[in-house]
This record gives C-alpha cells, structure tokens and sequence, in this order.
C-alpha cells in the first residue's frame, strides 16, 4: 500500500497498490492541497510518502 500526503496538513492525497509519480498526483490537484489550499510540489518538503502493508 502507497500513501501520499500533503506534507503541510497530513491530507491523503492518494492511496492505493499501484505505483505513482508525484507530479501526476499533484496534478491531479491542479497542485494545490484541497484541505490546507498549499501550493503541491512533488518533492519531499512538500509531500510525503507512506508505505506500509
Ligand atoms: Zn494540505
């Protein structure tokens, strides 16, 4: 399982099996955070990525 969250307010901005690109999810976001309003950068300051089973 993959979790990507905003890394300023913990939303989950994907979840799922299937491997993502940061920047196609931030896309999808039009990259700003739906929660905080955040501007959305696929990098590590900005997003972070849970794995776990
Ligand atoms: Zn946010």
């Amino acid at each position: 399982m993959l979790t990507i969250v905003c890394g300023h307010c913990g939303y989950v901005l994907y979840e799922g099996n299937e491997l993502k690109m940061l920047n196609e999810v931030v896309r999808e976001y039009a990259n700003v955070c739906p929660k905080c309003g955040k501007t959305l950068k696929p990098s590590a300051q900005n997003i972070r990525i849970l794995r776990g089973k």
